[in-house]
């Protein structure tokens, strides 16, 4: 799939997990492999079965069914004739997202720990190439969202120029630790977050900070400056960002070519209370409903779906955690996103930035209940998987 034609976007996803990496445990890791244990063992015995006579007896031999003398190559052969789930990666790296488009232009969406595979994977495409400039656009500040940078291939290749996108608090947050933009970092800074910094990272780097104008200054720090209600063109994608609700300014951005849209946002709480006139409350709706706008007949939208509404409340644990009121710890619930979704005739939804906690048993039967519920619909909901590529 990955090296048929583009139409408009492939969309790569290499992390999906959110506030820090996590992977399965031994026992889900053991749970999940003795259940495609046991779908292969009946497939085999269906087999078998088909051979066997009126009275149930096997009418054939070894050889018969292999097809030959038994060696390791015919083994593998009868074995592949049965299918095996792939392992389900619903969280694992946290969020990094990226998009190859039709006129060759790579996108990276956020910089989380799925970013090291990715730049990984770029470097590998770009090989020799002279061509090698890699758009990035963060959403914020947050660790679970920078933490791949430092650790990523394309940052050390003096071949490369990554041009980077974000609003003041996301640019701050790689330049505080790594000085990439303005050649600094603060004595008491150096080594502290990472044994890396500009002088050891030859890439280079530029920034455009994106700037809402009707609430902040456009003082750029001797940055390029972006107005947020402005699209930003690369070839025959536009890419349009917008501020949603989280702890700190999150950005999220709408990609558009071809008539196809991808919405990507990460990190934003549709605040639920009862004090309808909290500040707070009323800069998520307006947060949401600017969502809404951007997102509805979106063909893709991934989004923050990290808690059931109960989980939020603080009247149920997650897995086998305690039970902690969530408001204001800038995630939605997956209720809402659904809903959301069916409102917004958006054709295929994948919830996101999932919860360190959710053991991944309840991601499963999360993800399959999802899939139940809209499999009669013309709009999908399902869990994000890492590892997932989608053609538009
Ligand atoms: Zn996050
Ligand atoms: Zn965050």
């Amino acid at each position: 799939m990955t090296d048929s034609p583009i139409d408009n976007l492939r969309i790569h996803f290499y992390g999906v997990q959110g506030s820090g990496s996590t992977f399965p445990a031994k026992q889900e890791r053991q749970a999940f492999q003795r259940m495609n244990e046991f779908h292969l063992l009946q497939q085999v015995l269906d087999d078998l079965a088909s051979h066997a006579d009126a009275d149930g007896r096997l009418a054939c031999s070894l050889e018969d069914l292999l097809g030959g003398q038994r060696s390791d190559r015919l083994v593998m052969a009868y074995r592949d004739r049965f299918a095996a789930e792939e392992s389900r990666v619903y969280g694992g790296w946290t969020t990094c997202v990226r998009i190859e488009t039709a006129d060759g232009d790579d996108i990276v969406l956020d910089c989380g720990s799925g970013f090291r595979n990715c730049a990984r994977d770029l470097q590998v495409k770009w090989g020799d190439r002279p061509q090698r400039v890699l758009h990035v656009f963060g959403s914020h500040s947050h660790l679970d969202h920078t933490e791949g940078f430092d650790q990523a291939a394309v940052c050390f290749d003096p071949r490369n120029t990554l041009q980077i996108y974000g609003n003041r608090q996301f640019l701050n947050a790689l330049d505080i630790n790594l000085g990439i933009f303005t050649h600094e970092v603060a004595e008491e800074m150096r080594g502290v977050q990472t044994p890396l910094f500009y002088a050891l990272m030859p890439a280079t780097f530029s920034a455009t900070r994106i700037y809402e104008p009707a609430t902040e200054t456009p003082d750029s720090d001797g940055l390029a400056l972006h107005d947020v209600n402005q699209p930003i063109r690369i070839n025959q994608t536009t890419i349009q960002p917008f501020f949603v609700f989280h702890p700190a300014p999150c950005l999220a951005y709408r990609i558009e070519r071809g008539g196809k849209v991808f919405v990507f946002c990460t990190d934003h709480e549709l605040r639920r209370g009862d004090d309808t006139d909290h500040p707070d409350q009323i800069q998520s709706f307006d947060a949401e409903r600017r969502l809404i706008d951007h997102a509805t007949n979106a063909d893709v939208m991934y989004r923050d779906g990290q808690y059931f509404r109960a989980e939020y409340d603080g009247v149920q644990g997650i897995s086998e955690s305690m039970p902690v009121p969530r408001r204001g710890w800038g995630h939605s619930c997956i209720e809402d996103v659904v809903e959301m979704a069916e409102g917004c005739n958006i054709k295929q939804t994948l919830i996101g930035h999932h919860d360190p906690n959710r053991s991944w048993e309840e991601r499963n039967w999360i993800d399959e209940s999802l899939a139940r519920n809209s499999s009669m619909n013309a709009y999908k909901v399902q869990l994000a998987r890492a590892e997932t590529v989608i053609d538009l």
